[in-house]
């Protein structure tokens, strides 16, 4: 089943004018030209590509986070391209967003058990209080963490453990469309593994679609079906995950993987390793 397709996605930044000066064409960013994919249930598309090439400005186009300048999204067989504002909100419930930096994108203000109370209370799930509380602790259980943590703050915890919780508050909803940007890119290393395993038996047992962003090609190999390659906002490549990585069409593609120390055996243990 299709959960997400883009077609002919545009988008351009501009500079904010300042002052009288009119803008110049060397100050606009083409972001993203005529960029087109989809995200079946249960399969994961890695976004790969170099920094400043799109793929954040994309995830969130696929969220409607922003707005692209032309092309269609569709969620669940639905255009979501002009929905109004308020039936808007209620098709976000069905696609969340998980970001590099739990420390930046969990509001520290707030303890954890709230912040993952937090979507269920925006989008009216679970409405009375008890119920949703052991919804919460059923969560905070299913990432690694226990109820202990719901009353402390975001600054008591590691970094591995606040993308715990990010992820059971993008679950809350209970979506059916994830955009992973770079999840594991803040954490250390030792914990990486386990956050990338533990999203992987949640898609295993939820048939989440995940949009993985990354320019972790070697951890784009383990985990992903399908494989696009941005360049300049431009997909110059995409195909099955192995067929991308054995045999690369695209110059920009073989330049990408010849950075990758894939021939290291001890990089082919990341997702089975337990640190
Ligand atoms: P990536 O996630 O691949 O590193 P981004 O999607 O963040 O790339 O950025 C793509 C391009 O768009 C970059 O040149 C970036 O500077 C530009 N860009 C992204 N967001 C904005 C914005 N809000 N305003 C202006 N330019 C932006
Ligand atoms: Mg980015």
């Amino acid at each position: 089943m299709r959960v997400v397709e883009l077609e002919n996605i545009r988008k351009t930044f501009g500079k904010k004018p300042t002052g009288l000066r009119r803008r110049r064409a060397s100050e606009v960013v083409n972001a993203l030209c005529d960029v087109s994919l989809h995200v079946d249930r249960g399969e994961t598309l890695a976004l790969v590509g170099e920094s400043g090439s799109g793929k954040s400005t994309l995830g969130r186009i696929a969220l409607r986070l922003i707005e692209p300048d032309s092309g269609t999204i569709n969620v669940l067989g639905r255009s979501v391209s002009d929905l109004s504002r308020s039936d808007l909100r209620a098709a976000r419930r069905d696609m969340q967003m998980i970001f590099q930096d739990p420390f930046s994108s969990l509001d520290p203000r707030m303890v954890i058990g709230d912040l993952v109370a937090e979507p269920m209370v925006v989008h009216r799930i679970e409405p009375k209080a008890d119920a949703r509380r052991r919804r919460v602790a059923e969560l905070i259980e299913r990432v690694g963490l226990s109820v202990r943590h719901l009353d402390r703050y975001p600054y008591e915890f590691s970094g591995g453990q606040l993308q715990r919780v990010a992820i059971a508050r993008a679950l809350a909803t209970d979506p059916k469309f994830i955009v992973c940007d770079e999840p594991v890119a803040a954490l250390d290393v030792s914990v990486r593994a386990q956050v990338l395993n533990l999203l992987i038996e949640l898609q295993r047992e939820r048939g989440l679609a995940y949009l993985f962003i990354s320019h972790d090609l070697s951890l784009v190999r383990v985990l992903a079906d399908r494989v696009a390659v941005i360049q300049r906002g431009v997909i110059v490549e995409h195909g099955d995950t192995n067929d991308v990585y054995d045999r690369p069409a695209h110059d920009y593609t073989k330049t990408l993987l010849s950075a990758v120390p894939g021939r290291d055996p001890r990089r082919r243990k990341l997702l089975t390793s337990t640190a």
